[in-house]
């Protein structure tokens, strides 16, 4: 089995400016009761063809046939296979040579080799002539522009061909300054713009070629002159020719232009929510990362083209306007308009600009010479007080541990009431979801712990991304891997009562369930077309790239990390890097023995991470690496070798930092020797490593022996043991037994690390069985977690609570014991569901405890009803989306299409949450399978509201798809995306869902015996 990418996270939590929304500390869903709503044949408008196929109880498990029968009626229905594995073509091959015996008769062996060298020679000749141009053999080769490929340019919209035909932009003229002014009309959804960029260049060049996305270009000058402008809509690029070669030096390039917003959640967007008078209220607001700053002014939009802008605005007077930069001065226009000029920005990238127009109210305070200042819609003013107070905070501690002070006067935070990422950092003016930036009076520490990583790392990127910026997209980690790492260490030394180190080791164990696919890809890729830049955003970039600086920052002696990624800092301020860079500035500071720029670089270029297999003979430990791959049979490399910096315990020190010791693993197998007897050995101490680790029998039963006394290892230590072992039978390399084995010590464990995971691991595979209709082991699981977590689950209070840890603990606990309709724990939420309701909703339910007591109110037709009307009226967004995961977990089909439909279409449900509304539902057995047929039949409608590639679509798709584990939902998957092309066939996580299905395929067909035995 494997779906712990799909429920670990669609994606994960936090992968802040993308995802945490989609994931709350869910086990398992709800408990299935029959539907208490008789439904009306007339009211059911949507009823998905595999849903009538594949009901409970039909067996649709008795449809599996074999893998190789898969593929070959696969290929009799004609479909293309995202995922075929080099050994699959190979097989494929040697079936094609087979030739009917005696069919013609063989030339003989000598006869063959004549024939086939004069085919070579002759193939050689024609190739040569054919191939090779004229130029091959001259002292300069060829120019680039003549070589085969290149003499392929495309027509433009004109007809004309478009002198330009590659995805990057040429580098011989570069942008140094914009000044950009927009005229946005919110009542008639458009705006008009005119750019003025003024361009350097470099390299003689007759022309230049920047980016446009739907923009009307009514006129262009250069130099003052008229120019007409070619458009090659496919690329989003715009050209000028000129007749001669421009000579190097600065010229101005002005450009007018007229555009509709945009009704997707990038470029300039317009958005609007309703007050709480009842009156629609409109707002535009900017999001360009990564490619969208060509939708709001034409410009050289790849992260390199740095430049400054100078930003005017224009506005009605009850309106206010926002940019990176302070405003420095606002005119009155003739016609009762004003407009904002904002001062010029520092050097920067297209994807940082911002600008917003809309009707807020602020507060602000000074830090250091900064004004840090948060924005929200007025009716909630009330709510920003937290978010000042921890930006100030977090500026200090920034502007200290880089030694660098934050370079703009101003930093704004506004939470934008319609906004589809987490948050995005532009300089000077970080825009933010509600529920990341606002806390409201009866938020819990755990609500303020979402906003605060929230602001830690977006604050992190202005200086890993904004003053220092990745050249490429290919190394979207720099910026991302480095901010949420920051994220978590800034909060552990402000904040410490967040116990955000927890929540740290929980993304570390989803970093690597997501790596451990053949899907994966290395931290650092290539990538070039516009949907491989959104796929950028992912687990991979953000938590593995987090992951591995963890592990070099527990590798380096104290200080050491700091003082590379200042002169990091220093040394590249406001240009851009890549990954090298940065191992070199880390290298230098380095005073170990260990070369930084060689250890990292096998963590950056390969995909996955290694499994270490120790074995232990007296004191002779024998220590291996592989590739940690699950669907090994795709592998297409099995030769990686990582610089594992492997730590380790044993008995007689294990807790402390001190106590560990390091081996620096670089071959494929090597020998420790150790310097006295041990009793166990602990490997990857406090999971601070980015691999899993694997013992032999005996080094197993030593460690589950060393378990009778809990407290023998850090609860990180114990977590991981937990996730190690559970990954470890994913791959056969346990047996479930061992793994049941090793949870015997559970029902001693009292943290929260370990005790969530086990939590997460068993209600997956709960799930996964719930799914495939294995009523008895699901119910024999369900009395398996009874057993071990039952009197946990009944000692939980259901007060208030101010532990952060206590609450995650608790909520997990809870959330599970409801689901799997435990009288008391159904019983409690009820209770306090009814005295909400019956306070009309002023009676305060535990923050931590309110999605676990919605999804039990919302159970019945009145609860249902009282939460659909919080929805629509509560003015906290965190409440708002705890409701909303509660609705979408009712068991009523009805209403589950009523959510669908109405989440997509935005009508009553912000489509911001179509993916948290996708996710909640394909938890529950009711509609996971209506979830999916609609996503399919809707599939052209979710890919103009979300870009084919972006962390919504890939959410979307894994939370449809993972829960799948049999041959018949295998090839529907595979058909569907198949039969999309250019609609999003190729994405990646098209590869990742069907890998995912067949591991849980796999998992189920060896397992299902086992837990008929075991459980
Ligand atoms: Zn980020």
């Amino acid at each position: 089995m494997d779906s712990f990418e799909s429920e670990r996270a669609p994606l994960p939590r936090n992968m802040i400016e993308n995802s945490m929304f989609e994931e709350e500390p869910d086990v398992v869903d709800l408990a299935k009761e029959s539907p208490s709503y008789p439904i009306d044949s007339d009211d059911v408008v949507y009823e998905p063809r595999s849903s009538r196929l594949l009901v409970r109880g039909l067996g649709e498990n008795d449809l599996d046939e074999d893998e190789e029968d898969y593929e070959s009626s696969a290929r009799l229905l004609g479909m293309s296979f995202m995922n075929r594995s080099s050994n699959q073509r190979s097989a494929s091959s040697s079936y094609t040579r087979q030739q009917p015996s005696g069919s013609c008769s063989m030339p003989s062996a000598k006869t063959t080799v004549v024939g086939v060298l004069i085919l070579v020679v002759v193939v050689s000749i024609f190739m040569v002539i054919y191939f090779v141009p004229g130029c091959t053999f001259t002292r300069n080769g060829c120019p680039k522009t003549n070589s085969t490929m290149n003499n392929v340019y495309p027509k433009s919209t004109s007809g004309e061909l478009f002198p330009w035909n590659e995805l990057r932009l040429p580098s011989s003229v570069h942008p140094v300054r914009y000044e950009i002014s927009l005229q946005p009309d919110l009542k008639n959804m458009i705006f008009q713009g005119s750019v003025s960029i003024k361009v350097e260049v470099l390299h003689e060049t007759k022309i230049i070629v920047l980016h446009s996305s739907d923009l009307n270009i009514t006129k262009a000058t250069f130099e003052g002159k008229v120019v007409p402008v070619l458009e090659y809509k496919p690329w989003l690029q715009i050209a000028i020719k000129f007749p001669e070669d421009l000579k190097k030096g600065t010229y101005s390039l002005n450009i007018h232009y007229t555009a509709n917003f945009s009704n997707s959640y990038d470029g300039f967007y317009n958005s609007s929510y309703v007050d709480t008078n009842g009156t629609k209220r409109v707002l535009a607001a900017t999001q360009f990362e990564p490619l969208a700053a060509r939708k709001a002014f034409p410009c050289f939009d790849e992260p390199a083209f740095k430049s400054t802008f100078l930003i005017k605005i224009t506005r009605e007077p009850n309106y206010i306007s926002l940019s990176n930069m302070p405003k420095v001065k606002t005119t009155d226009l003739k016609n009762g308009l004003q407009e904002d000029e904002f001062k010029e920005s520092d050097t920067m990238s297209t994807y940082l600009v911002a600008f917003i127009v809309a009707e807020f109210i602020s507060y602000s305070r000074n830090v250091s010479n900064t004004t840090v200042s948060v924005y929200a819609i007025p009716d909630k003013k009330e709510q920003v007080h937290y978010a000042l107070d921890t930006a100030a905070k977090l500026l200090k501690f920034y502007n200290t541990f880089f030694e660098i002070d934050y370079p703009l006067r101003k930093l704004d935070l506004v939470a934008i009431p319609d906004f589809l990422a987490g948050a995005m950092e532009n300089w000077g003016l970080i825009t933010f979801r509600e529920t990341t930036l606002l806390v409201g009076n009866n938020s819990s520490p755990i609500d303020k712990q979402l906003v605060t990583s929230v602001i830690a790392h977006e604050l992190a990127h202005q200086w890993f991304g904004n003053l220092v910026t990745m050249r490429w997209w290919n190394d979207l980690w720099l910026n991302e891997g480095f901010a949420t790492y920051m994220q978590y260490m800034s909060i552990s030394n402000v904040f410490p009562h967040l116990d955000i180190n927890t929540e740290f080791l929980n993304v570390r164990f989803k970093a690597l369930a997501k790596d451990a696919l053949n899907s994966s890809h290395p931290v650092s890729t290539v990538v070039s077309t516009p949907e491989q830049v959104e796929e950028m955003f992912d687990s991979v970039s953000y938590e593995k790239g987090a992951s591995i600086l963890l592990m070099l920052n527990a590798t380096l002696r104290d200080g050491e990390f700091r003082k590379g990624v200042i002169e990091y800092l220093q040394k590249y301020n406001r240009s851009n890097t890549e990954s090298e860079d940065l191992w070199n500035s880390l290298s230098q500071v380095s005073k170990q023995n260990v070369n930084v720029s060689e250890m990292m670089h096998t963590w950056t270029v390969r995909k996955g991470f290694p499994l270490v297999t120790v074995k232990r003979n007296g004191t002779q430990v024998t220590l291996s690496q592989e590739h940690f791959l699950l669907n090994a049979e795709n592998s297409t490399d099995n030769s990686s070798l990582w610089h594992i910096p492997l730590t380790y315990v044993n008995e007689s020190c294990s807790v402390l930092s001190s106590c560990k010791q390091v081996f620096h693993l670089k071959d494929k197998t090597a020998i420790l020797k150790l310097p006295a007897k041990v009793k166990w050995l602990k490997f990857n101490f406090r999971s601070e490593g980015f691999y899993i680790v694997h013992y032999d029998v005996e080094g197993w039963k030593d460690l589950i022996e060393a378990l009778q006394n809990v407290t023998v290892l850090p609860c990180e230590d114990r977590a991981a043991l937990i996730n190690n072992i559970f990954a470890l039978s994913r791959l056969g390399k346990v047996s479930f037994r061992q793994v049941l084995n090793l949870m015997n010590y559970i029902k001693n464990e009292t943290e929260t690390a370990p005790l969530t995971e086990a939590l997460f691991q068993l209600g997956q595979i709960y799930r996964l069985l719930d799914k495939r209709s294995e009523l008895n082991l699901a119910s024999r699981m369900k009395s398996y977690i009874d057993d071990h977590f039952g009197s946990l689950m009944e000692s939980q209070s259901w007060e208030l609570e101010s532990s952060v840890s206590k609450m995650t603990l608790r909520s997990a606990l809870l959330e599970m014991a409801c689901s799997l309709n435990r009288l008391n724990c159904t019983t409690q939420a009820k209770r306090l569901f009814d005295q909400w309701v019956d306070s009309n909703k002023t009676f305060q339910i535990p923050s931590d405890l309110m999605t676990t007591v919605f999804k039990v109110g919302a159970q019945t037709e009145d609860g249902w009803d009282v939460l659909l009307s919080t929805y629509k009226h509560s003015i906290c967004d965190a409440e708002k989306r705890k409701t909303l995961e509660a609705l979408a977990s009712t068991q009523d089909v009805r209403k589950i299409i009523w959510i669908l439909q109405k989440s997509l279409d935005g009508s009553e449900i912000q489509t911001q949450e179509f993916p948290l509304v996708i996710h909640t539902i394909c938890k529950n057995f009711a509609g996971y399978l209506y979830a999916w047929d609609f996503v399919k039949e809707n599939w052209g409608k979710i890919t103009q509201k979300f870009s084919i590639g972006s962390f919504a679509i890939q959410n979307i798709i894994i939370s449809a798809t993972s829960q799948f584990s049999t041959k018949t939902h295998l090839m529907e998957t595979q058909n569907f995306f198949s039969s999309l092309g250019a609609k999003g066939s190729q994405m990646r996580i098209v590869q990742e869902a069907t890998e995912t299905i067949k591991q849980n395929m796999r998992w189920m067909e060896k397992n299902l015996d086992t837990l008929q035995h075991w459980l």
